[in-house]
């Protein structure tokens, strides 16, 4: 078997994605329950006690909400940065002052790679109001794969990240208008609007237009908002700045649901 990526779920109400070698199996962000994470991955005919770690990009609820009990049943590492573990930790503090216990923790540092069984792992910065957020990219058999979700804007240190990736998962997030007509207060739509708030289309567009080298096999379009975005406008949006370098074997754009899994895609 070669690398291949699932997307379990994406976008405000839970995202984690599943990174897979021959040998290695990791899943990034744990923001569904572990019962509807197990689910899903026995409905695409994957084990989840095959998994080897548990990797965490920043403390929002929809990237940790089943963590706990999926480092619990499974007792495999989780890999966390040193700032975003005490952010997790402190929000699920129980009423006697007890911290969480997470029994393998592996403390990353963003800008070191590490190595999980096969898999090269690079954590990076990206802008977001969290306490230590990262993207990911992970290298394996001769494939790289980028992560960025949850992210205000992409500085030029992730765009060197996301360079010659063959999956490159990316934020389009909400379609601008629709976010400054839509219905949240004013305070929320500043912070999503903001530099360490969420990716637009336009925004990605943008990032596909004019940094982007072109190399992916597929583009999958992540986190949209069920609220201030359309999978019609953020395709809309990709496809028209991909241009003609979408082929059938380049840059095929696909769109990252909240309910249902991506059905795997090998590489
Ligand atoms: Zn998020
Ligand atoms: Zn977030």
């Amino acid at each position: 078997m070669a690398v291949s990526l699932t997307v379990l779920a994406s976008g405000s109400r839970g995202n984690t994605a599943l990174v897979s070698s021959s040998t290695t199996r990791l899943l990034v962000d744990a923001g569904i329950s572990c019962r509807e994470t197990f689910k899903r991955m026995r409905a695409l005919g994957d084990d989840p006690r095959a998994l080897s770690a548990i990797l965490i990009t920043h403390e929002h609820s929809d990237h940790v909400y089943g963590l706990a009990m999926l480092a619990r049943k499974l007792s495999i590492p989780v890999y966390i940065s040193g700032a975003t573990h005490q952010a997790w930790a402190r929000a699920l503090r129980d009423e006697n002052g007890e911290l969480p216990q997470i029994e393998r923790l592996e403390l990353f540092c963003a800008g070191r790679k590490f190595q999980i069984g096969d898999i090269d792992v690079a954590p990076f910065t990206i802008p977001h109001d969290a306490a230590d957020p990262v993207g990911f990219t992970f290298r394996a058999e001769g494939v790289k794969v980028g992560f960025a979700t949850d992210l205000g804007y992409i500085p030029a240190s992730v765009r060197d990240h996301l360079r010659s990736c063959d999956v490159l998962v990316m934020e389009s997030n909400h379609d601008v208008e629709m976010l400054r007509v839509g219905p949240y207060p004013w305070s929320v739509k500043q912070r999503v609007m903001s530099r360490v708030g969420h990716l637009s289309n336009d925004a990605l567009a943008d990032f596909f237009s004019n940094d982007y080298d072109g190399c992916a096999a597929y583009v999958v379009l992540a986190h949209l908002s069920e609220q201030n975005n359309h999978p019609d406008l953020a395709r809309g949006a990709a496809e028209k700045a991909l241009g003609p370098r979408r082929t059938l074997l380049r840059n095929r754009v696909l769109l990252a649901e909240q309910m249902e899994p991506l059905q795997p895609l090998q590489l």
